[in-house]
């Protein structure tokens, strides 16, 4: 008996502590006592699309959601910011923090709880229609960047929601593809960002994807959300759906919180039928409640909103200095970049994006912009006084895909030679890239023979791509010059402007890796581009319902983008990290506080970086780590940690890496874990993923 007693006041004082150090948890276990069965249940769908439902007798108040990544959709003008793929090619995480921060600020004054963003889907192949939405093709680089933007939208008082949730890496075929890939990919480059989202960033919910993953739909997973989620990475927050993306009643004993947008598989009836049949007990379901609760207790949801009106320059400001930073100089043949007064008296415009120019690509990221500068008003608004700036209208020509004679177009292009510098602006736009198909490699046939001709008549091109990705690059001789603008918001044109004319120097550098021919990518053996063309429209048929399912094996394994390009020894057109500046850069002096490294210990590596040339500039310095001999395939090199530095003409500062246990692991799938062996590593220093500068071997003991 009195084991019994002394038993049961271990077990109070213990929840008395844990309930004292956790007012949330308390609040909401007593509002689910509180709760009826019937409220429960209708808690786990949402309503009226964007809504998780409020229990007005509990004054727990319905909480928002909106999208998404690069701005506040659905609620009126915000700042539309550069697309993710842009943020990323900035390699500033402290600018994607003020993003998320100014996105998070706007949400919050327009009522808005939960925000759908971060994207984080890895860069497979350059054809899948939301690669403007994501980060790239690293795991490192993806996680560092998501990482910072959900800290900034925590931080304003919203909930983030690190999404698709996992291997939605094509959209062709969303709803019943399925990424066939083993354990260990999963974990070196699948996995990465959403585990750095929850462990680092504390994200308050993941979105599960439309496809399956091996064969199983990522909604209805037990894999996916209790092992892996639940008991591997402690997740405790809400676990949604995507948008119709229940496809059978097993996402509710799989682990799924939150079926969105509707009760559809987790309506009330089944649910009620589950539980009074003994099938599930109520505990099962006070779980998925005590989640979407005591999640939006913590993240203040139930607390009324700040209404004060954002401050719109400032959004604006940091909308410009990302579209600054992300844009990346690709080549500059001759420096015909920038154009100066002295050379240059007369330029024209041309192309499909230079008049209006397509902030974003399109579907649920594509956001009503608060103010828009295209391409050929921010040419204007920064170029000298004595540089005369045209446009040259052949509209039609952009109409249709291919079914344009264009003859019609020879006599009036002919007009270019008179002009000293070309400007194309070419890419895609919200009808041709965006959310549910995936689009061509190549631009469009019309654009490419609009490149072809006006480089015949006027060598002096400068041409900008706009675009999600990597675009075959056929006249890339013909060009003196590439821009790669990805998607750059709302001050699009302000930023190429002050690029153009050398107000501002590119920095930006490649988030991915850019094929000579499509033929070179990890994925072409598997990736079907039969569906990728121009004008492909999204399978609304196929949303929620059950269905045939099509395989995508993931046969390159973790070798993708440069993991792959490396290991065959094959070329690319443009390699992963590589942008070019309008100033020179020294990296120099680099020293290492020790060459070997036992167990938990960690070092530090320094190096200077200086600006050698005659402009202000920023450079990228990139430590990629090689593993010399392991018991598995490694890559020849993986990016472990990076710096942006900005430096005036003549500075140089210093540059600290730490190299620690964590950044030598690869996943050991027989283990089913992380795991480091002992032997050398190469430490790898460089400003671009081709461009190594500096090299130390490093020893590893694990006593
Ligand atoms: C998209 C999600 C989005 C949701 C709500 C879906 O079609 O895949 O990314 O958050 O719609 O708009």
């Amino acid at each position: 008996m009195r084991t019994i007693i002394s038993l049961l006041s271990f077990f109070i004082i213990i929840q008395t502590g844990f309930c004292q150090r956790n007012p949330g948890i308390r609040k909401t276990d007593s509002l689910i006592e509180m709760m009826t069965l019937q409220e429960k249940i209708e808690m786990i769908a949402g309503y009226k699309n964007f809504n998780i439902r409020g229990i007005e007798r509990l004054g727990i108040p319905p909480v928002k959601m909106a999208d998404g990544p690069m701005g506040v959709k659905g609620h009126g003008k915000a700042t539309a910011f550069p697309a993710n793929i842009c943020m990323a090619a900035s390699w500033n995480p402290e600018l994607v923090n003020e993003a998320g921060r100014a996105i998070g600020t706007e949400a919050q004054s327009k009522g808005i709880g939960i925000l759908l963003a971060p994207g984080v889907n890895v860069y497979r192949v350059p054809h899948c229609g939301r690669n403007f939405e994501y980060y790239g093709e690293d795991p490192l680089l993806i996680s560092q960047m998501a990482a910072a933007f959900i800290n900034g939208v925590q931080d304003a008082g919203v909930m983030a929601t690190i999404k698709h949730f996992v291997a939605n890496n094509q959209d062709y075929d969303r709803h019943r593809v399925s990424s066939d890939i083993d354990e260990r990919t999963l974990h070196e480059i699948y996995f990465p960002a959403f585990k750095a989202a929850v462990q680092k960033a504390h994200v308050g919910a993941i979105m599960t994807s439309y496809n399956l993953l091996n064969g199983v739909h990522t909604s209805e997973s037990e894999y996916l959300i209790r092992a892996i989620l639940r008991d591997q990475w402690k997740f405790k927050g809400i676990v949604m759906s995507d948008w119709i993306s229940v496809y059978s009643k097993d996402a509710f004993p799989a682990g799924l919180d939150l079926e969105m947008p509707r009760a559809q598989f987790m309506h009330p009836d089944s649910i009620l039928q589950l539980i009074q049949s003994g099938e599930f007990n109520e505990k099962e379901l006070d779980n998925r409640v005590r989640h979407i609760i005591s999640t939006c207790i913590k993240h203040g949801l139930y607390n009324d909103h700040k209404t004060e009106e954002p401050d719109w320059i400032n959004h604006k400001q940091t909308a410009l200095q990302i579209a600054r930073e992300g844009i990346v100089l690709l080549k500059n043949e001759g420096d015909i970049l920038p154009l100066k007064e002295n050379e240059v008296q007369k330029i024209v415009l041309l192309g499909p994006n230079a008049l209006y120019t397509p902030y974003s690509g399109g579907g649920a990221a594509m956001i009503d912009a608060y103010d828009l500068v295209p391409f050929f008003e921010g040419i204007q608004n920064h170029s000298p006084k004595n540089i005369q700036v045209d446009y040259l209208p052949v509209e039609g020509l952009y109409n249709g895909y291919t079914q344009v004679n264009r003859d019609q177009f020879s006599k009036k292009l002919d007009t270019v030679k008179e002009y000293d510098a070309v400007i194309i602006c070419t890419g895609y736009n919200p009808e041709t890239e965006g959310e549910g198909y995936d689009r061509p490699f190549a631009l469009p046939a019309n654009q490419e023979w609009l490149i072809q001709k006006v480089t015949d008549l006027n060598p002096n091109t400068v041409l900008v791509i706009n675009a999600g990705g990597g675009i075959f690059m056929p006249w890339i001789n013909k060009v003196k010059a590439i821009l790669h603008t990805w998607y750059p918001g709302q001050e699009a044109g302000n930023a190429l402007g002050e690029i153009v004319f050398g107000k501002t120097s590119p920095s930006g550098k490649l988030p991915i890796t850019i094929e000579k021919h499509w033929k070179d990518n990890a994925a072409f053996e598997t990736y079907d581009t039969t569906h990728a063309v121009l004008g492909a429209k999204p399978f609304y048929t196929l949303w929620g319902k059950p269905h045939k399912i099509e395989h995508m094996p993931y046969n390159e394994g973790i070798f993708v983008g440069y993991r792959h390009f490396e290991k065959n020894h094959i070329k690319p057109l443009f390699p992963f990290g590589f942008g070019l500046s309008y100033t020179t850069f020294n990296l120099k002096d680099f020293s290492i506080s020790n060459t070997k490294i036992h167990n938990d210990e960690s070092l530090r590596i320094e190096c200077l970086i200086e600006n050698t040339g005659d402009n202000s500039g920023a450079e990228v310095i990139q430590l990629y780590i090689q593993d010399k001999e392991c018991s598995h395939p490694r890559p020849v090199k993986e990016l472990k940690a990076f710096k942006k530095v900005f430096l005036n003409p003549g500075e140089q500062k210093t540059v600290e890496f730490i190299i620690n246990k964590e950044l030598l692991q690869f996943y050991n799938p027989e283990e089913h874990q992380w795991t480091v062996e002992d032997g050398d590593f190469e430490i790898l220093i460089g400003t671009s993923s081709n461009n190594i500068e500096f090299k130390q071997t490093l020893t590893y003991k694990s006593n």
